[in-house]
């Protein structure tokens, strides 16, 4: 069988359980009550065959979605941990890893040049959205959020979910929170809190962060980064000079978010919240009679909205950050710099090839692209077809539905018989993407020549 999965790794777990096991070798030997260990194996093994229904994901042919594996150094850790499953909701359930996760997340928050902070671990992006949001309704009550439309559809339904008002303001062609737009809206009044993008999630467009901390002078709202996809690219040395503008003021806004599962090599259920003012910590405040608090030092269940939390991810987190600091020029920027270098590679090929239209050129590490067709239905569902014959070619890429406008295409040329079309996503998000940039190309020719074959045929 080729090797695709990652297997050396588990020599080394064994060692760490032994070293871990050496810590508590004052404890009289204590045998585990296992079920029948055969029986046990044999639903292994079926969990083993039932995971074979999935998308590869761990392999550079996986281009689709935002799914990029977890080191081995997160996974390891991880698993390690699990052998004593701590709980970050206080320091007595999870001391160790208490402590990693606020040296962790500390070192997240000098990535944006914050010395001071309050933030913490979350399940996710959504988790740490919505405490953002949640300190932003109590910082500016009653009064409206806004974000672009192509924010994470999460900012809305998280304002519903807090009672919340929340309105969406128009893009602009490259996918951008349009300022024009927004400055209208703000001369209306109500507005508390604006939610800027840094990498939207269909396309990787980074919101004009500059120009909204101007208004936030004139206006004064709150405002918020949702940086759950774009957070690390900051460290990046190839950004357009206009993203880089962006990046470069990333640490004056009042609240980040920013996903350690999605570019961070975590697993999932890692997500991180950082405020600018630690003194939001006073909305936090409970009195709860059973979460016992034995020390007076900050729990981390005083703040955050979560209460049991895995301490194993926070585990993984600080490994992983010790191998691969997140630092300019560093390694783990180096990858992230590769995806990028990857798409851009990608998108020359497809502005190179007449039979498809590219949106604008991507700003992180994110390509859309479309054929070209008579109309824009046309297009949309030639797109289903490719798709589906570079999944049986082992190609796997994402599809999106997207305005028309993001892509450069003539009216006179491309019917508009609707708004949005239906176009290919892929996240080059694996620094092995690069080198596989040619061979996703090539399956990916091969596959649409097969099908715009059959359809010409078919006419
Ligand atoms: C992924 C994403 C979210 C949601 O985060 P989860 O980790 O999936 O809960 C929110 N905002 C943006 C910009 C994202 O890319």
């Amino acid at each position: 069988m080729s090797p695709v999965l990652e297997k050396d790794s588990l020599d080394t777990l064994r060692v760490m359980l032994e070293i871990l096991e050496s810590g508590f070798e004052k404890l009289p030997p204590a045998a585990m009550e296992f079920a029948d260990t055969k029986a046990m194996e044999r639903v292994l093994m079926q969990v083993a065959e039932r995971l074979h229904d999935n998308y590869p994901y761990f392999h550079p042919l996986y281009a689709g979605q935002m799914l990029k594996p977890p080191h081995p150094v997160a996974r390891l850790a991880y698993t390690l941990a699990m052998w004593i499953n701590p709980n970050n909701h206080a320091l007595d359930g999870g001391r160790a890893s208490s402590v990693m996760e606020r040296e962790a997340v500390a070192e997240i928050a000098s990535m944006f040049g914050w010395e001071k902070h309050l933030g913490h671990l979350a399940g996710g992006g959504t988790m740490a959205n919505l405490e953002a949001l949640w300190v932003a309704g109590k910082m500016h009550p009653n009064t409206t959020i806004v974000a672009s439309e192509q924010a994470h559809y999460t900012h809305r339904r998280i304002s519903d979910v807090l009672g919340l008002r929340f309105e969406d303001i128009p893009c602009d062609g490259s996918g951008r929170l349009d300022v024009a737009a927004l400055q209208k809206r703000l001369d209306q009044g109500g507005v508390g809190t604006v939610v800027a993008t840094i990498g939207t999630t269909a396309v990787g467009s980074v919101d004009p962060l500059p120009e909204l901390l101007s208004l936030r002078e004139r206006y004064g709202f709150r405002l918020h980064a949702d940086a759950a996809y774009g957070g690390y690219f900051g460290l990046v040395d190839n950004l357009r000079a206009d993203t880089r503008a962006i990046y470069d003021r990333l640490g004056e806004v009042d609240s980040i978010v920013v996903d350690p599962h999605k570019h961070g090599l975590q697993p999932y259920g890692c997500g991180c919240i950082l405020f600018r003012d630690p003194s939001v910590g006073q909305f936090y405040k409970h009195d709860s009679p059973y979460t016992y608090f034995t020390s007076e030092e900050l729990h981390l269940g005083e703040i955050s909205l979560e209460c049991s939390r895995p301490g194993a991810a926070a585990v993984g987190l600080w490994a992983t950050q010790r191998l691969f600091p997140l630092e300019k020029g560093g390694a783990f920027a180096q990858m992230l710099g590769r995806s990028r270098t990857a798409a851009l590679e990608f998108y020359d090929k497809i502005r190179s090839d007449a039979r498809f239209i590219a949106a604008f050129p991507p700003e992180l590490d994110i390509v859309v692209w479309a054929p070209r067709a008579t109309s824009v239905s046309a297009a949309s569902r030639m797109t289903r077809l490719i798709f589906d014959e570079c999944a049986r070619n082992q190609l796997h890429l994402a599809v999106a539905k997207l305005p028309i406008d993001f892509f450069d295409v003539d009216v006179a040329e491309m019917k508009r018989d609707q708004d949005s079309v239906s176009c290919f996503r892929s996240v080059l998000m694996k620094p092995e993407h690069l080198q596989w940039v040619d061979r996703i190309w090539e399956i990916f020719d091969r596959s649409a020549s097969t099908i715009l074959a059959g359809l010409s045929r078919s006419r």
